[in-house]
């Protein structure tokens, strides 16, 4: 028994030290809307990088006919095509689904985009309409100018489509979001990675004084995988994936909150239980092998309700190899993946609200001024959420809206709206290559 007392005693820890209450969440908020102030006002002044886009409308205005869009995401590829008729309506809409091809990422960037060309070009050809124009959506730093690769590879392949509108994830969904509902101000994504983007005036972009748009406002990515509370800070279990480079303490955000992680950072406590005490048996080689446990299966611990946790015995029994693990250590091994799953939806949490602050419109006074109608009622802000996380795995998304909840209150949370756009990032790309190809 005093062996099971340790492994309490990693539980008690990982307890303090995920913990998340509200009012430290209040204090992330108000962390983040500084950094993204100071990022607004300088390139090198904030630990979120604030990068403005192209896109300064979202799209009201295009012309009737076919569009495609290529979305490159961390788990898969896909390729859409998406009519639109009278009105901008999207009559018609295809996707055709990829996984990434693990050689290709190992390969050169020529073959790379090859591969998109060709796979885009059988596409098309399926489709018989070559379209109008393409829009691109890419969401990694590659060092490249990414269109000119995709143009130069769809020239290889024979095909007239260009690339006329390239973006991020985010910014897809914001457009989508847009579309659907013009109160949308912001959209994030939690899937693999983390990310959120919103619209800004150009008033409030002072590191860019010039900034000449016909709208007025220039939509903003904010890069916020990169932000580190300080209120929260990493734990041994997070800053462990990257003990061998210098980025030891950053991406601070994307480590406790995305679905690539959350798996890998639940496979660390249990490895360190499994280190200190017996609970899970004297056979755990399993718990030794990095990034075997996936967040779908943390997810499903989490989501185990029966009386004897019996997913939870199936998945360390099918994917850790941990063979009859008794109930006690299920219910420590679900407790544990609730702690980081809760940790991870506060904070993303707190990122929606640190948005809603620095567009004065989470009902307190810090942000710029605060947004009321002419009636003094709070605006209605729509923030638009894409990502594996958010979408399919409900513990998760009941934890983030109950936070967001809890730092609004009840007033202005209820002017507060989070809305799954189911394919933003690529969806929204055809509508902004849409837009682009009409009035530009
Ligand atoms: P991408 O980020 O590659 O564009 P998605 O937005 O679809 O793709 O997110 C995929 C990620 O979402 C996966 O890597 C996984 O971490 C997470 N995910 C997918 N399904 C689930 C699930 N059922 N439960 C928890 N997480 C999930």
């Amino acid at each position: 028994w005093r062996r099971w007392l340790r492994a309490m005693a990693v539980l008690r820890d990982v307890e303090e030290s995920f913990a998340t209450p509200t009012e430290r969440l209040q204090r992330v908020v108000n962390s983040l809307a500084v950094e993204m102030f100071a990022g607004l006002a300088s390139e090198d002044a904030s630990k979120v990088r604030m990068l403005l886009t192209c896109v300064d409308s979202l799209p009201d205005v295009s012309e009737e006919g076919i569009y495609y869009a290529v979305d490159i995401g961390g788990t898969g590829f896909r390729f859409l095509k998406v009519q639109l008729g009278a009105g901008s309506t999207i009559i018609n809409q295809k996707i055709e689904r990829q996984p990434v091809k693990k050689e290709l990422m190992k390969g050169t960037s020529e073959d790379f985009f090859n591969s998109i060309a060709s796979t885009l070009k059988n596409f098309i050809e399926r489709e018989g309409d070559e379209g109008r124009a393409l829009g691109f959506t890419f969401s990694f730093p590659i060092g490249q100018d990414v269109a000119q690769c995709l143009n130069e590879a769809l020239e290889r392949n024979g095909l007239n489509l260009k690339v006329n509108a390239l973006m991020n994830n985010t910014v897809g969904t914001l457009a989508l979001g847009h579309y659907y509902d013009e109160d949308t101000i912001a959209a994030v994504i939690i899937g693999a990675g983390t990310n959120a983007c919103y619209i800004e005036r150009n008033e409030a972009i002072t590191k860019c004084q010039c900034l000449l748009t016909n709208s007025g406002q220039t939509v903003v990515n904010v890069e916020w995988g990169s932000f580190c509370p300080p209120q929260i800070p990493l734990t041994p279990y997070d800053i462990c994936f990257h003990n061998e480079t210098p980025n030891y303490y950053d991406q601070g955000f994307e480590k406790m909150i995305s679905g690539m992680y959350l798996g890998e950072i639940a496979r660390l406590v249990f490895h360190k239980m499994a280190q200190e005490s017996d609970v899970f048996g004297t056979d755990v080689d399993g718990l030794a092998i990095p990034f075997i446990l996936s967040t779908p299966c943390l997810a499903a611990i989490c989501e185990d309700d029966s009386l004897d946790l019996k997913e939870v015995g199936s998945i360390l029994e099918e994917h850790l190899k941990i063979h009859n693990v008794p109930l006690k250590t299920r219910r420590l091994v679900q407790r544990v993946c609730d702690i980081i799953t809760q940790r991870a939806a506060r904070l993303a949490a707190a990122g929606i609200v640190a948005i809603l602050q620095k567009l004065g419109r989470d009902g307190t006074l810090c942000g710029t001024t605060r947004v009321r109608t002419m009636t003094g009622v709070p605006k209605r802000s729509v923030i638009a959420i894409e990502g594996g996380l958010y979408q399919e795995y409900s513990v998760f998304r009941e934890y983030l809206n109950e936070a967001v909840l809890e730092i609004l209150g009840e007033e202005i949370a209820a002017t507060v709206v989070l809305k799954v756009v189911e394919e933003g990032s690529g969806l929204g790309a055809a509508l902004i290559a849409a837009a682009y190809s009409s009035t530009r």
